[in-house]
């Protein structure tokens, strides 16, 4: 497989403007479930700015499990993102759920996320495999490793090599955590392709008391970087309410990390 170690030895290093992912230095993605206004983006970007990090997440066109939950601000949210990324110097990151989507998202933003219910949209894959943009791929709610693999694999044989992959939990018959954070995701990873691999600890625990122990870990085995969700005001969130930090939480949990002395 293109993916595959045996394929290409070297580490794949994502250089994104002046972000590198993958590279010798840990990557920290940060940033609120949905784009909900420009105060709020520029708020959590402005904190990460201080904080020395400089990749911004934020979603677009989210993908509900109800059709009657907040969807996302649509082109309008990309636009205060690109809006915010070039007021404060951030790399910017945002899902796209259809090739519909993607020669508009493409004027906003720097890397392409394909979420977990896509992982399997072959068509979505394909699409974005024809695009030179970064692609941050998570793994599917119930996909296996093999599967997550073979995903991976139709961006780089549709052409695009700029690839990056996430765990993000799944689906067990655990409920004390949102999904289960599959830890052992990484260090196989790691050995059989090239890629970077992140953790989010948000979708993945749903717990904020948990996400630096689980940030830890991630680390620990080997990790490229680390997702985590980030709200000024987490209680009034259109989306993910309960586990997103707010600004004082995720300065501690940075600290943490930092202190921990496995951040480098
Ligand atoms: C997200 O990161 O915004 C998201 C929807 O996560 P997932 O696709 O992993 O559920
Ligand atoms: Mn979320």
């Amino acid at each position: 497989l293109l993916v595959s170690r045996q394929y290409k030895s070297e580490d794949t290093i994502i250089q994104v403007k002046h972000a590198e992912i993958g590279g010798s230095s840990h990557t920290i993605v940060a940033g609120p479930c949905a784009i909900e206004s420009r105060e709020q983006l520029l708020t959590v970007a402005t904190t990460m700015k201080n904080a020395g990090i400089n990749v911004l997440r934020g979603g677009a066109f989210k993908p509900r499990t109800s059709p009657y939950d907040f969807q996302g601000l649509g082109e309008e949210g990309l636009k205060i993102m690109k809006e915010v990324a070039d007021e404060t110097g951030m790399v910017t990151i945002s899902e796209i759920m259809s090739p519909a989507q993607i020669d508009t998202a493409a004027r906003y933003i720097d890397i392409f996320q394909i979420g977990a219910r896509n992982m399997h949209n072959f068509d979505l894959l394909r699409a974005v495999g024809q695009t030179q943009k970064p692609v941050l791929l998570k793994r599917g709610l119930s996909a296996t490793i093999e599967e997550f693999i073979y995903a991976a694999e139709y961006l780089l044989a549709s052409g695009n090599s700029q690839v990056m992959l996430i765990e993000r939990g799944i689906r067990t018959y655990e409920k004390w955590t949102r999904n289960t954070l599959d830890i052992s995701a990484v260090p196989i990873l790691k050995q059989e392709t090239h890629l970077p691999v992140l953790v989010d600890v948000t979708h993945s625990t749903g717990r904020k008391e948990i996400m630096l122990p689980c940030a830890k870990a991630a680390l620990a085995a080997g990790a490229d970087g680390i997702m985590i969700e980030v709200h000024p005001n987490p209680q009034v969130a259109l989306s993910d309410a309960k586990q997103q930090l707010n600004i004082n939480e995720f300065n501690t949990f940075l600290q943490g990390l930092r202190d921990s002395g496995l951040y480098r």
